[in-house]
């Protein structure tokens, strides 16, 4: 039988079994412990968990400014001295993704996640007096975090709601869960040695979809925010309570003929290759001039892109996306979670191709038509539609991208291509000339998220989201002029 296995897989299943090797890790984790060290903040019980959460926001709600910045300051330094684990965790656990991008997405939560500093006031004074607004906490938050970025998407929500002084309740992926409850366990550990709550952030020991349905009914909850693909962002949005909701997105990128096409090329692939495709942001389907379209192709094959055939790529078709039948009883296509994040040789050597790991990504090139174009991924395959002009490149990137609204990506230099498109489109993030993760402050300005609301509005989530915004009105009063 052995000799049926591709090279590539043997090679994978070796790796990691070393890899457990080195770090002791096999089965030394669970969603309640890490190393035999009891995690905090874990419940069996939704209810129980909501409870603790409520107390925990209280104890934030009697705290000053000052000391909430000193837990945040905490989480921050936890997560840099202890990035390397949780990225490891992450992809031992989920068996997607790569160790070193996840390290850098936790630094980047770490140093360009806002803290309370992103909650200000504002007074307006006139003949009537002053009036007073200030953003308040909503009070406990209930969020479902998604496996593509677990700890990420935890920590960065545990910051963000916590300089807004909420107390939160996760109700993490079950695939992710023992490295989305070292998470909140990071943050309970911060929380403790800076003088705050013991318990101030909590999750569950088996989430599912009975236990998220129990916090988003549950009185107590009064913020949901949701990361993850449009079925769970559709159960919160049909909650009845207030809900930010972060979903699925299908990224486009347009390269037309004046952009720097070698740039473009390794842009392109090392964008789309970060943490194997798994951000949301990542690129997912190229619509190249014609013109340019084969210089494009040798600069992604220089920096690690392998092309397969037309008849190579509907080979790869069935491996990556699997047919079922919806509840209406139409025969639908659904990717594969085997696939999801896993490096490109991995997914290669499905089809009987066997190349080394650096090659990093698979691009072939399609019709508009094709699945690979169609389907949101979340794997190192890329697929390339030639266009005739940028007409017909914005009309087929919008169709893409299935009015997610979410991220688009273009490389041109002419101002006139790059406003039409990001008109066109009206994503929430359009990166122009650079990687998709120059988005989420990764070597581009601005403060980073994990959780991307575009259907909801709140676009780069940060503390501010987080908030409820409460007036305070003094007539005829306090006015200094
Ligand atoms: P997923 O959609 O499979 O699951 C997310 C979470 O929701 C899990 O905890 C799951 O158990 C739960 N869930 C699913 N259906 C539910 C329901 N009806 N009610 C309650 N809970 C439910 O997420 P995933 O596969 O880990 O994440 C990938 C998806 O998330 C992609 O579509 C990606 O684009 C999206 N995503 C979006 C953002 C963003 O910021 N917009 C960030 C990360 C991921």
């Amino acid at each position: 039988m052995a000799q049926n296995i591709p090279v590539a897989e043997i090679r994978r299943i070796i790796e990691n079994i070393i890899k457990g090797m080195d770090v002791g890790r096999t089965p030394d984790y669970t969603p309640q412990e890490y190393k035999g060290r009891k995690l905090i903040g874990i419940f069996s019980d939704m209810n129980e968990a909501i409870d603790a959460a409520e107390k925990g926001y209280r104890a934030v709600r009697d705290m000053t400014v000052e000391q909430r910045e000193k837990i945040i300051s905490e989480i921050r330094r936890l997560i840099l001295a202890e990035a390397d684990n949780m990225a490891e965790l992450g992809v031992f656990e989920t068996g997607m993704g790569k160790v070193e991008h996840k390290r850098l997405k936790h630094i980047l939560v770490a140093e360009k996640t806002p803290g309370t500093e992103d909650i200000t006031s504002v007074a307006k004074t006139g003949d009537n007096g002053l009036t007073l607004i200030e953003m308040a906490p909503f009070g406990v938050v209930g969020a479902i975090t998604p496996s593509t970025n677990p700890s990420e998407t935890v920590l960065c929500n545990s910051i963000g709601m916590i300089a807004a002084g909420n107390g939160v309740v996760f109700n993490p992926h079950p695939n992710a869960i023992c490295t989305s409850n070292y998470a909140v366990d990071l943050v309970n550990r911060a929380s403790a040695a800076a003088g705050g709550p013991e318990v101030l952030v909590c999750s569950m020991v088996k989430p599912t979809m009975e236990s998220a349905a129990i916090m988003q009914s549950h009185p107590k909850i009064k913020l949901l925010v949701c990361t993850g693909g449009p079925g769970v962002v559709k159960a919160v949005l049909s909650s009845g309570k207030k809900a930010i909701g972060a979903g699925a997105g299908n990224p486009p990128v347009i390269v037309d003929d004046t952009a720097d096409i070698r740039k473009a090329g390794k842009d392109i692939i090392d964008g789309c290759t970060f943490d194997n495709n798994l951000p949301c942001i990542a690129e997912k389907e190229v619509f190249a001039f014609r013109s340019i379209a084969d210089e494009l192709i040798s600069e992604m094959q220089r920096n690690g892109a392998y092309l397969i055939t037309r008849e190579q790529a509907e080979r790869l078709i069935p491996v990556v996306l699997k047919e079922k039948t919806d509840k209406s009883g139409k025969t639908v296509k659904t990717v594969s979670r085997d696939c999801v994040g896993r490096d490109a040789d991995v997914l290669l050597s499905k089809i009987g191709i066997n190349v080394g790991k650096e090659i990093r990504c698979i691009i072939c090139e399609t019709e508009f038509e094709h699945d690979f174009v169609q389907h949101e991924l979340m794997m190192p395959i890329l697929p390339i539609v030639r266009v005739d002009n940028i007409e017909e490149a914005i009309d087929l990137a919008v169709k893409a991208e299935h009015g997610n609204r979410h991220t688009a990506h273009m490389h041109s230099k002419n101002i006139d291509n790059l406003s039409a498109f990001a008109r066109a489109v009206e994503t929430t993030i359009f990166v122009k000339n650079a990687p998709s993760y120059a988005g989420i402050g990764f070597g581009g300005e601005g403060h980073t998220t994990f959780t991307i609301a575009g259907p909801t509005g709140e676009g780069i989530t940060s503390a501010k989201s987080f908030t409820r915004q409460r007036r305070c009105v003094m007539a005829d009063s306090f006015r200094i002029i």
